[in-house]
């Protein structure tokens, strides 16, 4: 059988990128799916490729947004009858150096990532302490959360932000059967419209290799000398909330193909 047969999914910003591919893992593992992004066509077009509207539907929700979220999920409960896992995934990257880095770049950097997944886990947690079945919610933090790098403040400190949400939701909701865990991605090029978007070329001119080398590069310096792909952490996400690790919570795992010590 299928390990999320039965199972109702909302996943944010997964029109694109990870987000997309954990929606697609999910569908077929058998879950219904809620794909939530900003834009209603995208959001639709998303989920027409996992099936008709009985497997997968598309809503806009900008994640800064109770109400936005509030309708999400009140669709998804509609569509599907309930809601049992949750995926902060939506997100951007400002990458600036310290003295470049306004204050508006954190506020937006921190409205999108840390109160937006915030007011997203309230707004599920609410339903799945009413349905009494448990549940999951999963954060796409990232490695930046625990290693430091030049050039990104704000948002690895949102990550970092991410990251302990995790902890204290693992903590607060365990007594209904809710586990929190996390991923922590890195260098997933391919896919990603953060690194399509502006981000790739200057992390590309901070490490000296050229924009379509990117991959490849974050490749050579991971352990396994493996490119991360955006179904690499979609496969994390299908383990993670699977009834085999139904045991587990508080947890993040890295998806980076393995870093270094020093
Ligand atoms: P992406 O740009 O392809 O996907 C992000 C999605 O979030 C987009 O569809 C975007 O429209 C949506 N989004 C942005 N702001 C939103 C808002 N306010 N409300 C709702 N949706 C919103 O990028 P990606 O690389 O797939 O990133 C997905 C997540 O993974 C992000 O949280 C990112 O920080 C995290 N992550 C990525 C990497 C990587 O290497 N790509 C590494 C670590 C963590």
């Amino acid at each position: 059988p299928k390990s999320h047969a039965g199972r109702i999914a909302l996943v944010t910003g997964a029109a694109s990128g990870i987000g997309k591919a954990i929606a697609t893992r999910l569908a077929a593992e058998g879950a219904c799916v809620v794909i939530a992004d900003l834009d209603l066509g995208k959001a639709r077009a998303a989920a027409a490729q996992l099936g008709g509207t009985d497997v997968a539907i598309g809503v806009a929700a900008n994640v800064t947004s109770e109400s936005d979220i509030q309708a999400g999920i009140q669709e998804a409960l509609l569509q599907f009858g309930g809601l049992d896992l949750i995926v902060n995934n939506a997100g951007l990257s400002i990458s600036k150096p310290l003295l470049e880095t306004t204050e508006a770049d954190w506020d937006l950097q921190h409205d999108v990532m840390a109160k937006g997944s915030f007011l997203v886990s309230k707004a599920a947690a609410k339903v799945l302490i009413e349905q009494g079945l448990g549940g999951d919610i999963v954060y796409i933090s990232s490695k930046n959360s625990v290693f430091a790098g030049p050039n990104n403040i704000a948002y690895s400190a949102t990550k970092a932000d991410q990251a302990h949400q995790v902890r204290l939701l693992a903590a607060e909701l365990g007594d209904h059967g809710v586990k929190v865990n996390g991923i922590n991605p890195d260098g997933v090029v391919r896919g990603s419209g953060i690194f399509a978007g502006g981000w790739g070329a200057k992390r590309a001119a901070v490490y000296g290799v050229p924009e379509e080398e990117l991959g490849k590069y974050y490749a050579q310096r991971t352990l396994l000398k493996r490119e991360v792909l955006p179904e690499n952490v979609a496969n994390a996400v299908a383990v993670l909330t699977s009834a085999d690790l139904d045991h587990t919570t508080g947890l993040h795992i890295p998806v980076d193909a393995g870093v270094a010590a020093a």
